[in-house]
């Protein structure tokens, strides 16, 4: 039986477990175990360990441990290192561990469903939030195409110590007042703050949301999420929710420790969505 887990607190409601039984389903990967592993900020490190001790062939990382995974890793993918966050762990034998982040490639993914498009050449992209979700997206977002990304954080330092920190990337930061000033014909909304998360709604005019083509919260729950809510308000050409893109990071998550194949997402997002609804 090959064991893997996702490490989180809280972790109990985390559809990953399901969404891997799906593609060892799909994949015909038989033999396989994923648990939920609550631990506490102290004992993270030792529960990683212990878990390949004793044998764990893989696992995931969420709220609120990427950085520290970032940190307790022996090799690191270099987008990983770019996000200073680690969501997926490889064990490489004799207690070496891989980093990998797969959240930058699960956005890609989704805003190519959400877009119909196959790459974001050209697109502008308006990221809300400087925390560890967007840190770990704009390498990905860049590598597949996106011209431009403006940066707007509540908290402005950080999203221009980010900028400056990605000095090689087509990066630049505006307060939310700027944001209204926004003249590029072609741009997506992308909330990667945890705003939705305290229901509390972002200071966006109805303009900016509604000339987007796309307004899309990295957030899902069962119901809109705040942020969506405020897009349709506005007036919002399109919304999505990050549902497609915790499929998508999973997905490459399963390739790397399985077949190397990436399996089919879209029937096991239909399939994880009516679960996240009837729960
Ligand atoms: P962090 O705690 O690292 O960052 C939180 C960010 O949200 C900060 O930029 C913070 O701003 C901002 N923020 C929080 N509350 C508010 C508010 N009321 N108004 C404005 N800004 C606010 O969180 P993460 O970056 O790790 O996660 C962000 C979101 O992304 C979460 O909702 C998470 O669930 C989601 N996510 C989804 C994934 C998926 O697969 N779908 C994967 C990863 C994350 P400030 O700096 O001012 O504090």
């Amino acid at each position: 039986m090959a064991r893997f887990t996702v490490f989180g607190n809280p972790v109990q409601h985390s559809l990953s477990p399901f969404i891997h039984s799906l593609f060892a389903q799909q994949l015909h990967v038989k033999d396989l175990e994923y648990t939920r592993s609550l631990t506490s900020p102290a004992q993270f490190a030792a529960a990683v360990a212990e878990f390949f001790r004793c044998g764990g062939a893989g696992a995931n990382v969420t709220v609120p441990f990427k950085t520290a995974a970032a940190q307790l890793v022996t090799h690191q993918t270099d987008r990983a290192a770019r996000a200073g966050a680690v969501n997926t762990l490889i064990p490489l034998g004799h207690g070496q561990i891989l980093g990998d982040n797969t959240d930058g490639y699960g956005l890609v993914a989704d805003l190519k469903r959400q877009l119909e498009l196959s790459s974001l050449i050209g697109i502008h992209a308006v990221i809300l939030g400087a925390g560890g979700a967007a840190r770990g997206v704009l390498g990905p977002l860049c590598e597949a195409g996106v011209e431009r990304i403006i940066l707007a954080n509540r908290t402005l330092p950080k999203a221009q110590e980010l900028v400056r920190a990605n000095s090689d990337l087509p990066l630049a930061y505006a307060s939310w007042q700027d944001l209204d000033g926004l003249s590029a014909h072609d741009y997506i909304v992308i909330n990667a703050t945890s705003a939705s998360l305290h229901k509390a709604s972002l200071p966006l005019s109805n303009a900016l949301l509604s000339k987007s083509r796309l307004c899309y919260d990295m957030m899902y729950a069962k119901t809109p999420t705040q942020f969506i809510q405020q897009a349709r308000t506005a007036g919002a050409t399109a919304c999505a929710d990050g549902l497609g893109m915790l499929v998508e990071q999973a997905a490459l998550a399963f390739a790397l420790w399985h077949t190397g194949q990436l399996p089919e997402t879209d029937e096991v997002l239909r399939t994880v969505r009516a679960k996240l609804l009837s729960s």
